[in-house]
């Protein structure tokens, strides 16, 4: 790996790829953006290593598509280490990107070399994302020490090697919930139960199953926390069950004592950055709006991962990060893949999100990612639809909101469908 510093001899300003964040989306980009040409590529990471949030996923679930194999958090990430590092690109770690501009300026610091500026030819924005905390969600009740996001009590138990209580109720039936749920319970803690808004799960199914049941620990469902209870630290929790409209029911509060909760409460795409050079957000998925490209509406600028949206699988997060390594690459060396014509996919009703949000008219394949807003447990199909006219149907043995459904389309086969006029296609779940 070649670690430079802006006060080395051999220290560049101008890269033809710039990529913020070294994780599975930054890391696969930055594989495809050298073997695609670009001459000069460098990873900026505020961590003290590569991988992102993979070195604390040590459970296995990584690795399926890509791989083949089963593979826990740290081994996925270190296939991506390996390839990243034998080729010839620069990474800074310790480095924290505190501003980029649309004429592709990336500032950034560390305590070696203090403020550094580069120019980019192409920035890969790959900052991943953060946890939603206490005052996101807005808990009532007193301000104990024992509330942890389940990101956090990740890092202390599996990197750590610290228990932070021994009595939790997590609040939150998502994947990092869930996994902690039986990670804790490995390590000896009690976790006595898995409180959920929603009237269904958040997270995979898979996960339920061996996190959750296989551990026997119960989930309620349509629950909610009315008060934290405890002075120094927490004492108790009191819960309360919710209705359609999530208000609280009185006269359904139960108290269940415990020392710790745990917040699995969300994710939040990392834009700080993506927002201060203009990019275009999507009010749906929290990141840029993005094409079939990876490209976002700034020239020059492309975002892959849990920036972009929240993926429930690392292995599409590195597919993103190749496709937009590699188009980085061929707009820092073209400059000529930007300016065509897009046609908008614009969500229907129970569709919740899409990725990408448009497509060139001249696209090729490309991976359509989407999350629904309710389960359908019986058979139905995806439909990408122009004014009321089926041009494909993807069947589907059911719709998850927690699960990401991900087409591969081949434009070649549907674009003699779409009229030449059309500016948009709806995508919708079969009725
Ligand atoms: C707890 C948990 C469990 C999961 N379990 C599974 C699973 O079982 N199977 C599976 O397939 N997927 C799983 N996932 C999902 C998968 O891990 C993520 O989708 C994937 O890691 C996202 O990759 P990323 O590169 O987009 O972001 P990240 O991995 O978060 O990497 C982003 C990187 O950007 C860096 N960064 C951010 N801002 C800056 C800045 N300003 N300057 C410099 N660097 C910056 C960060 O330090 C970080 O290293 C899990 C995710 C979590 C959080």
């Amino acid at each position: 790996m070649k670690q430079r510093g802006c006060g080395s001899s051999d220290m560049k300003s101008l890269y033809d790829v710039i990529i913020i964040g070294g994780g599975p989306a930054g890391m696969a980009a930055a594989i495809e953006a050298t073997k695609n040409g670009a001459e000069s590529v460098l990873i900026l990471e505020r961590n003290d290593e590569l991988g992102g949030i993979l070195p604390q996923c040590i459970h296995n679930g990584f690795g399926s598509i890509l791989f083949k194999k089963d593979l826990p958090g740290p081994f996925y990430a270190q296939n991506f280490i390996d390839e990243t590092t034998s080729l010839e690109v620069e990474i800074l770690l310790n480095t924290s990107v505190l501003d980029i501009t649309t004429s592709l300026k990336v500032y950034a610091t560390n305590s070696r070399e203090g403020y550094m500026e580069f120019q980019a030819r192409a920035i890969v924005l790959a900052m991943g994302c953060r946890e939603r905390t206490r005052s996101q969600v807005r808990i009532p009740g007193s301000r104990p020490a024992g509330v942890f996001t389940a990101g956090t009590v990740q890092r202390l138990v599996n990197i750590e090697g610290l228990m932070p209580g021994k009595e939790f109720v997590i609040l939150g039936s998502g994947d990092i919930g869930m996994i902690m749920a039986r990670r804790l319970t490995l390590e000896g803690a009690k976790v006595k139960k898995v409180l959920e808004i929603m009237p269904h799960l958040t997270g995979l199914r898979r996960n339920y199953v061996q996190c959750l049941e296989d551990f026997h620990i119960p989930l309620e469902l349509s629950t909610t926390i009315k008060r934290v209870i405890g002075e120094k630290r927490v004492e108790a929790i009191e819960t309360v069950k919710v209705n359609e409209s999530l208000e609280a029911i009185d006269g359904t509060e139960e108290m269940m004592p415990c020392d710790t909760l745990l917040l699995s409460v969300g994710l939040i795409p990392e834009n700080e950055l993506s927002k201060k050079a203009g990019v275009e957000m999507d009010p749906l998925t929290g990141g840029p709006i993005v094409n079939e490209q990876m490209a976002t509406s700034v020239e020059g600028i492309f975002a892959a991962g849990n920036v972009v949206t929240i993926y429930d699988l690392a292995d599409y997060v590195s597919k993103a990060g190749f496709t937009a390594g590699k188009n980085a690459a061929l707009y820092a060396r073209e400059k000529s893949l930007q300016n065509q014509a897009f046609i908008k996919l614009i969500p229907e009703k129970d569709i919740r999100l899409i990725v990408p949000q448009k497509i060139g008219r001249d696209a090729s394949e490309f991976l359509l990612e989407l999350r629904s807003s309710r389960s359908i447990e019986k058979k139905t199909a995806i439909e990408i639809v122009e004014e009321g006219h089926v041009i494909q149907s993807f069947p589907q043995n059911y719709i998850r909101p927690a699960e990401m459904i991900t087409l591969k389309i081949k434009m070649p086969e549907i674009s003699g469908k779409i009229s030449p006029q059309t500016d948009f296609l709806s995508i919708r779940i079969r009725e």
